[in-house]
């Protein structure tokens, strides 16, 4: 009689922990088994707690872009050890503690797996985001938020809604990162825009408890993204119409409209709702 084959040891699933940092960022911990890998530390403190807590070892820091409040933790976190430090190779000279300098369609191999550099200039010039399609998952720092997208600080509205489109051309259901927890007051933004959209009245409730049970609202779907999300959306009339009946004035392509958005997006102030 032969014995029963045992099975391999399964492969340890790849979990996705939020660690919050400052007032509403979020540092990604990416964790197979005892190993780990960041996205976008900004501070050392509560990152290294989570790690300590879990008993994991830091293998790699993920970089999308060279502001403070993505990179600030890095070289405390590094503390001298030889800890690859991926990250866009247009912003090196302000990132000095990345190790590997990276372009768009370039692959970083972590924790079994692959990740693919997609560039999305517009936030920052040299922002990179990390899409792991294996996995659907997607990080995507200051680009993509849940519900908008990140200021306008070096790139250009045109920059930005290619960016956006490559990100929103990924499959439906990837799992979308962002490094901060924008999500309600973009959606009273949202709302204001296109206050018809079913979809985004039944997301708002669902993240509307989601914040009230104290948890974060992340990761967004990029299908989700694509039916509530007015950035995603400039090409939908009722968006266009909407643009324009602000701006006052003809918008003559996606493009201006994209602008003319983003334009009023920055001024704008939710009122109080009862
Ligand atoms: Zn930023
Ligand atoms: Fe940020």
């Amino acid at each position: 009689m032969s014995k029963p084959l045992r099975s391999e040891p399964s492969v340890a699933a790849l979990q996705v922990h939020a660690i919050p940092t400052f007032s509403d960022n979020y540092v990604w911990l990416l964790q197979r088994g005892s190993r780990a890998v960041l996205v976008d530390p900004g501070e050392a403190p509560p990152v290294q707690r989570a790690l300590d807590q879990r008993g994991l070892q830091l293998e790699m820091i993920l970089v999308t872009h060279h502001h403070g409040d993505h990179v600030g933790g890095i070289a405390q976190l590094v503390g001298g050890r030889t800890i690859p430090v991926p990250g866009p190779q247009a912003e090196a000279a302000k990132i000095p503690t990345l190790t590997r300098l990276l372009n768009d369609g370039d692959v970083v191999d972590l924790l079994g797996t692959q990740a693919e550099v997609i560039a999305v200039p517009g936030h920052t010039l040299g922002h990179i985001a990390f899409h792991f399609p294996a996995e659907k998952l997607l990080f995507c720092g200051d680009t993509l938020f849940s519900g908008g997208c990140g200021r306008l600080f070096e790139g250009t509205p045109a920059q930005m809604l290619a960016s956006l489109s490559r990100l929103a051309a990924l499959p439906e259901d990837t799992a979308v990162y962002c490094a901060h927890e924008y999500t309600q007051s973009n959606l009273a933004f949202a709302r204001a825009v296109e206050g018809g959209n079913r979809e985004l009245a039944d997301y708002r409730a669902r993240v509307d408890a989601c914040r009230s049970a104290g948890e974060p609202s992340l990761p967004s779907r990029i299908g989700t993204e694509r039916a509530i999300n007015p950035f995603l959306r400039t090409a939908q009339a009722g968006i266009r119409d909407a643009v324009v009946a602000h701006a006052g004035e003809k918008l003559n392509d996606q493009t201006a409209i994209f602008a003319a958005l983003r334009a009023w997006k920055d001024g704008f102030r939710p009122a109080a709702t009862p």
